[in-house]
């Protein structure tokens, strides 16, 4: 191959990718697949890389035949395990619309056509939330991105908090039960976390206020994280109880809502999420709950103005990025990045297309769902339900199955192509736990699995 031929276009192999495209989008439902059980993939791409390269179909077939039935299908109806995926269709085609389009969205200058409608997705998002009108962000690559890019801006704007300066040694609280991605971001910042422990798995307004009234660095605490659904079990912490206390104490509050903050948009769950309207930034990620292809999460910010002033990155070949344009919105300066792709566009063209009541519907399948499971375990006189459901994670034990047993069921219900559900752990005990959000999860499938715990 010429280098010139890299860049022609190549009718024959567009036409093999896009008629791949279009047999993986029509499959009803996707196969399940096997991930990396069981698949020796060692030797399969031996001297593949080779200085004359390959034919197009020999590659695309190995892809195709080799690795990727080495990928559970998280888009699959019987993915239950950790947060599954349910890309739209209009998502996905957009999303290699925007790679053949080489769509970016780093700054206005660039890209305003992007910049627009990716902060017309955002805005869906912040109303649906409660924010005020200004409120604004970004999109990043998912909610661990998302929760450093916010607790940046909680660390760095204290002393603007307190008209003053910020603490030396800062402190972030954050629940016992926060997600692993908040104690990483802290790491990654240097702020030390204050634990908080929890009510029943919750973090209280009440807990918060008594751990700040008695501790020694109180006045080193800068913010305070909730939790809109723990990724384990689905708990909503109490919002309101903990933004009074942030009030009271002027610290920054953040919601991490990456899997659970999409039940927002049904009217169901919401008045569970009281108090989420007062965050000072919050995360969710489309590509959990609101149907979006990997990678996207949405970052939001009550006053963008704030994390403008921390993230913007000063070098002088970046200057002519900030015109002073009122209407200009710079990606880049929300968020701990810059060169990025357009991953808001996907989700902007679905919500365009199928409208914003689809979305509440596809969001209520997957809370229905978790209560009809729900009811299913309660109702097998050998399951048992751990807690009701808040949202759409369901817990649930096989009496007299320890660990090991559950490993092995799990194993065998991917064998055979019934499901993947992996156990957790709670409170010390290992459990059974499904995670539904896709629509076209029936109770049938359900029915299939739980009779494999006979
Ligand atoms: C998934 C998840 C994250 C991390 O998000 P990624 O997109 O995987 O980086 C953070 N918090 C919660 C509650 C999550 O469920």
């Amino acid at each position: 191959m010429t280098a010139k031929g890299m860049f022609e276009y190549d009718e024959a192999m567009t036409d093999l990718v896009v008629a791949y495209c279009k047999e993986r989008l029509a499959l009803d439902p996707v196969p399940l697949d096997f991930g990396g059980q069981g698949h020796a993939l060692g030797s399969v791409l031996t001297g593949l890389m080779r200085p004359e390269g390959n034919d197009a179909a020999d590659v695309l077939r190995l892809f195709v035949d080799k690795l990727a039935t080495a990928v559970v299908s998280c888009d699959s109806p019987r993915f239950l395990s950790f947060i599954p995926a349910a890309p739209t269709k209009a998502a996905l085609l957009f999303d290699m619309f925007v790679s053949c389009s080489s769509l970016h969205g780093t700054s206005w200058l660039e890209a305003a056509g992007v910049v627009v409608a990716e902060n017309q997705a955002l805005e869906v998002i912040a109303r649906t939330a409660g924010l005020p009108p200004e409120a604004g962000g970004c999109f990043v690559s998912g909610g661990s991105a998302g929760n450093l890019s916010a607790l940046v801006v909680a660390r760095d704007t204290a002393g603007y908090r307190r008209g003053g300066e910020g603490p030396s040694r800062p402190l972030i609280a954050i629940s016992e039960e926060a997600h692993s991605s908040v104690g990483k971001a802290l790491h990654v910042i240097g702020v030390e976390a204050l634990i908080i422990p929890t009510e029943d798995h919750r973090l209280t307004g009440a807990r918060l206020r008594a751990v700040l009234e008695h501790h020694p660095r109180t006045d080193d605490v800068v913010a305070v994280v909730a939790t809109a659904g723990t990724t384990n079990a689905g708990i909503i912490d109490d919002l309101s109880g903990v933004a009074d206390v942030a009030q009271e104490r002027n610290l920054w509050f953040h919601i991490d809502g990456a899997y659970g903050g999409a039940a927002l948009f049904a009217p169901s769950a919401r008045a569970r999420f009281a108090g989420f309207e007062r965050a000072d930034s919050f995360i969710i990620d489309p590509h959990k709950w609101l149907f979006a292809p990997f990678d996207c999460a949405a970052l939001l910010y009550r006053q963008p103005n704030l994390a403008k002033a921390v993230h913007t990155q000063d070098a002088s070949y970046l200057d002519v990025l900030h015109s002073g344009n009122p209407e200009e919105w710079n990606p880049s300066d929300y968020a701990y990045h810059l060169t990025r792709r357009a991953r808001g566009l996907p989700i902007w063209f679905s919500m365009a297309v199928y409208g914003i009541d689809a979305y509440r519907d596809a969001v209520e399948d997957g809370l229905a769902i978790a209560r009809q499971g729900a009811a299913m375990i309660e109702a097998t006189p050998y399951t048992e339900l751990v807690r009701q459901p808040e949202l759409s994670i369901v817990l649930f034990r096989r009496p007299g199955w320890a660990k090991p047993d559950y490993e092995a069921w799990s194993a065998r219900l991917l064998t055979d192509q019934i499901g993947f559900v992996t156990p957790t752990t709670w409170e010390g005990e290992t459990v059974a736990r499904f995670a539904f959000l896709h629509p076209n999860t029936t109770v049938e499938m359900i029915r299939q699995i739980l009779d494999t715990m006979a």
